[in-house]
């Protein structure tokens, strides 16, 4: 089915979806160029960047960005990050850029960190979800960054998955959710972070997470001072907790099996799971368990997978959404799931594994 080169045409599908793959230490300009092409034209690209592959469309052309909603079937009121190769493109599209996001930007641009700022007249409400503010990054990823540069456009993409699906974290997630959907998808391999940025409102005093990411509270911090917290981060949306960012609102980075998450001493965890999978199993039910490095071996029935080691965030991070979309192919039933720590990196690991099991958490004791 997947091509890595080539023209895919199906049937029933609106257009042919082209796929090509390059490296990104030794990026090929042709295939750079023919992206860029489909850009400027107002078509869908969907390429790398280091957090996950994003979907691509000129961020100052409203009906190209409408597209992206189509595409993914996404929320119209749900507003597009909008990506950069320099700062002189920041300029065309905000109105002001404030003194702590000019100290944010030296400090972490290019990289996995987004800045809301407040929009000049440039950009078309049907980018920003109709609001007065944008969000915008530069992304660390040499094919994103040739990209946005051979094109010379501001370039918004969200994450290039259909709404409400796990983030694509390799050109595959890309094509299972939008092939025959869009012009064409870059294979640059898989995503060095797994899970999307982080995004800070500068808009606001003290400035505000809106979502947490790689760069933590804490880095953000030993830069411009104090930063609020979005109650939505760590809580589940109810008419008390609306939050800032209208995408954190939706039902994210879901699988569709019932998914729980168990926290406790490990080995308590190990023998709940152990019992519930059982049960599960018996009852004719497919179970997926999600286990660390560390505890994988303490689990004896189902399909388990560790996510990685405990001992560095990011083997968890970048494996987290490609092992719910595998649970989502074999069509499990069931995903039991151990928790992980919430500090520094931890807690937009946590915050995106809440999400996938809708708070169902249960304390083992
Ligand atoms: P995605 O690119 O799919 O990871 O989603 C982008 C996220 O950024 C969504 O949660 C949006 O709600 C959020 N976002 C984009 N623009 C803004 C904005 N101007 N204000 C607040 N949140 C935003
Ligand atoms: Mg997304």
């Amino acid at each position: 089915m997947y091509k890595l080169t080539g023209i895919k045409m199906e049937e029933n599908l609106r257009i042919a979806t082209i796929v090509r793959k390059t490296d990104e230490n030794q990026t090929d300009d042709l295939i750079i160029e023919e992206a860029a092409g489909i850009l400027r034209a107002g078509g869908l690209v969907a390429f790398p960047t280091e957090t996950v592959y994003g979907l691509g469309a000129d961020a100052l052309h409203e009906k190209a960005s409408m597209k992206i909603y189509e595409a993914k079937g996404r929320p119209s009121d749900n507003p597009l990050i909008v990506h950069i190769a320099d700062e002189a493109q920041l300029e065309s599209i905000v109105k002001t850029v404030p003194d702590k996001a000019r100290a944010l930007m030296k400090a972490f641009w290019p990289g996995p960190l987004t800045i809301i700022f407040r929009k000049s007249d440039t950009v078309p409400g049907g980018t920003t979800g109709g609001l007065d503010t944008v969000a915008v990054r530069m992304p660390e990823h040499k094919i994103a960054l040739e990209l946005i540069r051979a094109s010379g456009l501001p370039i918004a993409a969200p994450s290039a998955n259909t709404s409400g699906r796990p983030s694509p974290t390799n050109a595959m997630h890309v094509y299972e959710d939008l092939n025959g959907r869009i012009d064409m998808i870059i294979d640059g391999g898989t995503v060095g972070i797994g899970i999307e940025s982080t995004i800070i409102d500068v808009t606001c005093e003290p400035p505000m997470i809106l979502r947490p990411g790689y760069i933590t509270k804490e880095k953000l911090e030993r830069v411009i001072g104090p930063v609020a917290v979005d109650k939505a981060v760590s809580e589940p949306v109810s008419p008390h907790v609306i939050p800032r960012a209208p995408g954190m609102k939706y039902k994210h980075y879901a699988p569709e099996a019932d998914f729980t998450m168990f926290s406790g001493e490990a080995d308590k965890v190990a023998r709940h799971i152990n019992r519930l999978t059982e049960e599960k199993l018996r009852q004719g039910f497919k179970v997926g368990v999600i286990a660390s490095d560390e505890t994988v071996d303490k689990y004896r029935s189902g399909d388990v997978v560790s996510l990685g080691t405990r001992k560095n965030d990011i083997t968890v991070a970048r494996n987290l959404y490609r092992v719910l979309r595998e649970f989502d192919n074999k069509k499990v039933d069931y995903i039991f799931g151990e928790t992980f720590t919430d500090d520094e990196f931890g807690q937009a690991i946590m915050n995106r594994l809440c999400k996938a099991a809708g708070y169902q958490i249960e304390i083992v004791t």
